[in-house]
């Protein structure tokens, strides 16, 4: 059995993760900590967990193999390093710290204690997104051109909450989402982003000099150029994922999502065809990759330093932001 710790009573680990584990022929939950001994308490109970606690050095204890930590930006440093101190494997929301230079830091502890550390990157895990991956490495569109990623949603109601009002807590539309669209523009073009240029907004959901939007262009190794589109504000805008290549273009729609949705379609001189592709849940595929990963097969769909690259990416889209400069990103890896 693998046994699981969560840190933190967090809306994403009670919507997928927690059934993610409970997925696995071996995963169980046992114990889960937030700040607050009352919230611990009604999540435990609402959730089926044997025990809830209230600090990390009570969570950290000899049952505990590995550990999900969901609670805002700014403490994932401190929880992870304490996590790996104690030698237990850490699977970390995205962004795995408010800075690159924190996130190589945890990534160099994971490194030098030998456990493994994942960041949960969920859209890797798509069936969609593994579908056109796949395509684009064996060439179905000739050489690839250019991307664009459309990524703009309405954060609901129930979310609006640190992500729109705390910069301190590494709030934002970028730390959010852009995260999340730079590492699928690496999984899905298999290729680095080296520069970014951005114009960020506040289009009146969000406050406290934080955006509520962003619109991204991206250069890639190859010479490969994408766009990408990220937002808390628009409610009817769809999401989607296009590759453009010398001889043809894979148009994926509602792909950037939790859900295992959405249609991929490969257009060629030859005409149009819908790839199919797994269905399974994102977060499932996730956890398994994990526990395979901490069996010592293989690693995890995303590794720490795929969380190190995608907070770089974010971190030069805001500098960029900031400056009307495009910025160079370099992960320092
Ligand atoms: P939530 O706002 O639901 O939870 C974050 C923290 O807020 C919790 O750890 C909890 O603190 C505190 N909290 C929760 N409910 C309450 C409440 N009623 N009153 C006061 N405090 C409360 O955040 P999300 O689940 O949306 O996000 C958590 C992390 O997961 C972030 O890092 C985010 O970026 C990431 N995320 C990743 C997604 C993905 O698909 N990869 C999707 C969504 C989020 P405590 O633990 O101390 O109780």
């Amino acid at each position: 059995t693998v046994k699981w710790g969560l840190i933190g009573a967090s809306t994403i680990a009670r919507q997928f993760v927690i059934n993610a584990i409970r997925a696995q022929a071996d995963g169980e939950i046992a114990a889960v900590m937030s700040s607050s001994p009352d919230r611990a308490t009604s999540y435990a109970k609402e959730n089926g967990i044997p025990l809830a606690v209230s600090t990390l050095d009570e969570l950290l204890g000899p049952d505990i193999d590995a550990v999900y930590i969901s609670t805002t930006n700014e403490l994932h440093l401190e929880q992870a390093l304490a996590a790996i101190k104690a030698g237990k494997h850490v699977l970390c929301e995205k962004p795995l710290a408010l800075t690159s230079a924190d996130a190589r830091k945890m990534v160099a502890a994971a490194k030098a204690a030998g456990i493994v550390l994942g960041t949960n990157h969920h859209l890797r895990n798509a069936g969609s997104h593994r579908a056109m991956r796949e395509a684009i490495a064996a060439r179905r569109i000739g050489k690839p051109i250019a991307a664009r990623v459309f990524h703009s949603v309405y954060l609901p109601e129930n979310l609006q909450g640190w992500r729109i009002t705390r910069p301190e807590a590494g709030g934002g539309a970028v730390l959010d989402i852009t995260v999340h669209d730079a590492d699928t523009l690496r999984f899905v073009l298999g290729d680095d982003p080296l520069e970014v240029s951005a114009f960020t907004q506040a289009a009146g959901m969000a406050s406290g000099g934080l955006e509520d939007g962003a619109m991204c262009i991206w250069r890639f190794r190859s010479g490969i150029i994408a766009q990408s589109h990220e937002g808390f504000t628009t409610k009817f805008a769809g999401t989607g994922f296009e590759v453009h290549g010398s001889e043809g273009s894979l148009i994926a729609k509602d792909v950037m999502t939790q859900k295992p949705i959405g249609s991929v379609l490969l257009r060629t001189a030859n005409g149009e065809e819908e790839l199919g592709f797994d269905r399974e849940d994102l977060y499932v595929t996730s956890l398994r990759q994990f526990h395979a990963a901490m069996g010592g097969e293989g690693q995890p769909s995303a590794t720490g330093e795929d969380g190190v690259w995608s907070l770089t990416s974010a971190e030069a889209a805001l500098q960029s932001a900031k400056s009307g400069k495009s910025v160079a990103i370099d992960p320092k890896l």
